[in-house]
């Protein structure tokens, strides 16, 4: 006798399920009997009732029944079968151009079909289906309907809706009948507070919805027993991350001392300009954070050109200033290189050492860099992902910042607070976007991290002027380049390249240089892109710096951080491909000084409808933060925060924009979780996320 079916038994021991299915099934991640309760319908179809042919329209789905009155089958080139039903309100045509020999003999005149398809079309004034399912119904006898709206499941090659409706039915019997599986882990109250449909009953209402069923909201995921699971899932997701925060924040930090203002003052007396109210308001709540015994976890967000860097390099010298280190880690060694210049030249003058670390630099002067921060003496550190390999010991880390960097996934934040553990003390940590992330976004993948947002430009920038230009008029652009570097400005050209293969790619960019230095006799073209060695790269942003390069051709290496203040002109060309965050990230590049700016966004036609709203949109804004709620909008949070890798959580059933109004009742449920039931937090967490987070090790 087989055991009891339970939702953790392998799917492997359903009925029907085979070595074959088995592994197909693992490819949509179905593993367990409670995989497939969670594999949920991506549309549904209704064959609980017939329609009368006559009422049928060209785009409808339907099932209906009539009696065969013709078959007719035409062999020669184009083999076709034609059957025509008639059920007393109209006609229909049923047409195959795939068939057997036995299905045409099953097909014959008097006997009545039960049809269904999609997408009925009209042929010369007949309605007709395409190769529909059909079933032969006895006539007269009344033959049962589907009880239940039929779900129509996300597949993978090899496997039928029949053999997923047939093992989602199975899993769905277990339910119930296995009390240790699936039980309601969300709190009496909460479920009443906000009107939740149990677990148990949301799984079985989408997979078996009632023929009653409101089929447009759960076509388009609205429906009360979707939301209550969207819900579900964004708390554990958001769980997960209060979790990780309340870890981190249980260890002792090095908190700053509030006396040691010296040379802050000293710093903010020679520099240039004035902090912003903005930046002053951010740097007073970086300050209020490290003064405190637990560990800084902040994200601070800004536009493009709002002056993030100054704001993190006061927050070094408040930790240094207290006789601990800082490591500065930025996302390209062309972006560790403009701030290690740019934070040495800051903090010469103030005597505070500063020290450059990535992969590629010669032994030596990594070796030196490697004692210097060993020997546990107050300094910066500026870097790249070398930052943080195994050798680096930092001798007294009391500060990591990490720049530009949006797509820092839970994991590396997790991996980020080992490294900066020492001897049971945490280092803050400021994280910086590149890149605003729109609130609902943020809310759940940081729940993690307190936000600063700089919500304001230094004060004389102009906002950038964007153009939409086919490329058919590429000419005019060139002309308007030779004018703006005759007045001693400077200009970039971005060529987001079309060929996958970087060898390709690099003889594109070299092209498009060869192109524009012949048609702009007497300036200098210089370019710059990713398979350059690191001094290369230095090299020509050096000379592009200094002015001694008027236009610089670039693939979208220089996409973050670049920080040139005479370039006013900025031409990307096949702007079409990219999304709205990257296009507003590039043309940040420009409009940094005081002086008026101008990108121009070439397109190559035939532009889609999505890509003329993106580009129009571009035009119409200069705001980073209404910018990414379009892009998320229009293109989904993996623009904005890049793909899975860089760590946008995969999420089952919610979507972060049709669900985002759930995010404010979703941190209400946490907060009463996590103060009146902190024992369900792990379960909920293990029930939804796949990659888990293994909280002991921090
Ligand atoms: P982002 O926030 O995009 O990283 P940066 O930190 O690179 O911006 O700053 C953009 C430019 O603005 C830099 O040249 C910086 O020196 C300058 N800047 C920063 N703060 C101010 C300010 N308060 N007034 C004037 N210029 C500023
Ligand atoms: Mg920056």
């Amino acid at each position: 006798m087989a055991e009891p079916v339970t939702l953790k038994t392998p799917v492997g021991a359903l009925r029907g399920v085979g070595p074959r299915v088995e592994e197909r099934l693992q490819n949509l991640g179905i593993r367990q009997v409670r995989d497939l309760l969670f594999h949920l319908p991506k549309r549904y179809i209704d064959r609980t009732r017939l329609v009368p042919i006559g009422s049928l329209r060209p785009g409808d789905s339907a099932l209906c029944q009539g009696t065969v009155e013709l078959v007719q089958a035409s062999t020669g080139r184009r083999r076709t079968l034609l059957c025509r039903i008639s059920d007393g309100t109209g006609a229909l045509t049923l047409r195959f151009f795939h068939f057997t020999r036995a299905q045409q003999l099953g097909l014959q005149q008097g006997m009545t079909l039960r049809c269904w398809s999609q997408q009925l079309r009209r042929v010369n004034h007949t309605l007709e289906m395409i190769h529909p399912e059909y079933w032969r119904v006895e006539t007269g006898a009344e033959t049962a309907l589907e009880q239940t709206l039929t779900p129509v499941y996300p597949l993978t090659q090899g496997l039928s809706q029949f053999k997923l409706r047939d093992l989602t039915g199975q899993a769905l019997t277990t339910l119930g009948a296995d009390a240790t599986g699936l039980s309601e882990l969300l709190p009496a109250r909460l479920l009443q507070q906000y009107s939740l449909l149990k677990l148990e009953q949301a799984l079985r209402y989408v997979h078996r919805p009632p023929a009653q069923a409101d089929l447009a909201s759960l076509e388009q995921g609205a429906h009360p027993a979707q939301q209550r699971l969207a819900f579900e899932e964004l708390l554990a997701q958001h769980l997960s991350l209060r979790q990780l925060r309340k870890t981190a924040q249980a260890q002792a930090s090095f908190a700053i001392d509030s006396n040691a203002q010296g040379r802050l003052s000293a710093f903010l007396e020679q520099l240039p300009f004035t902090l912003t109210r903005a930046q002053q308001r951010v740097l007073a709540e970086l300050r209020a954070d490290m003064l405190k015994p637990a560990p800084m976890l902040r994200l601070l967000q800004g536009d493009v050109g709002s002056g993030k860097t100054v704001v993190a390099a006061c927050a070094a010298l408040l930790v240094i200033n207290s006789g601990y280190q800082v490591a500065l880690m930025a996302p390209t060694e062309l972006l560790a290189d403009q701030h290690y210049h740019n934070i040495k030249q800051w903090f010469s003058p103030i005597d505070i050492p500063v020290t450059l670390l990535t992969g590629k630099q010669p032994r030596r002067t990594r070796e030196a860099a490697l004692a210097q921060l060993d020997s546990a003496q107050p300094m910066v550190a500026v870097g790249t992902h070398a930052l943080f390999q195994e050798q680096v010991a930092f001798g007294n880390i009391g500060l990591v910042i990490i720049d530009e960097q949006h797509r820092f996934g839970v994991d590396q934040r997790l991996a980020l607070l080992e490294k900066g553990a020492n001897e049971n003390r945490q280092a803050h940590q400021l994280i910086m976007t590149a890149t605003p992330i729109p609130r609902t976004l943020a809310m759940t993948l940081f729940a993690d991290l307190d936000i600063s947002t700089i919500d304001q430009l230094p004060p004389g920038r102009q906002p950038v002027k964007t153009t939409v230009i086919s490329n058919a008029r590429r000419e005019a652009v060139i002309k308007r380049i030779h004018e703006v570097c005759k007045q001693g400005r400077q200009a970039y050209w971005v060529c987001t390249l079309i060929e996958n293969s970087e060898v390709l790619q690099l003889q594109a960019a070299e092209d498009v240089r060869e192109y524009l230095a012949e048609q702009l006799t007497g300036l200098t073209v210089g370019l710059i892109h990713g398979r350059m060695k690191p001094a290369e790269k230095e090299a020509v942003m050096a000379d592009f710096k200094a002015g001694a390069t008027d236009l610089l051709v670039a693939t979208t290496v220089i996409e973050v951080g670049v920080d040139v203040t005479n370039a006013s002109l900025m031409i990307i060309e096949n702007a079409e491909r990219l999304g709205l965050s990257q296009l507003h990230q590039l043309r940040g590049r420009v409009g940094r000084g005081t002086q008026a700016s101008a990108c121009v966004l070439l397109y190559q036609t035939p532009l889609s409808d999505n890509a003329r709203v993106r580009l129009n949109r571009m035009r119409e804004t200069n705001d980073g933060f209404a910018i990414a709620q379009s892009d998320l909008e229009l293109r989904g949070p993996g623009e904005i925060l890049g793909t899975k890798q860089t760590g946008v959580p995969e999420l089952h059933i919610a979507d972060f924009v049709r669900d985002a109004h759930l995010v404010p009742r979703v941190q209400q449920a946490a907060d009463v979780i996590l103060s009146q039931c902190p024992e369900v937090v792990n379960p909920l967490v293990a029930r939804w996320l796949n990659t888990k987070i293994d909280f002991g090790k921090v």
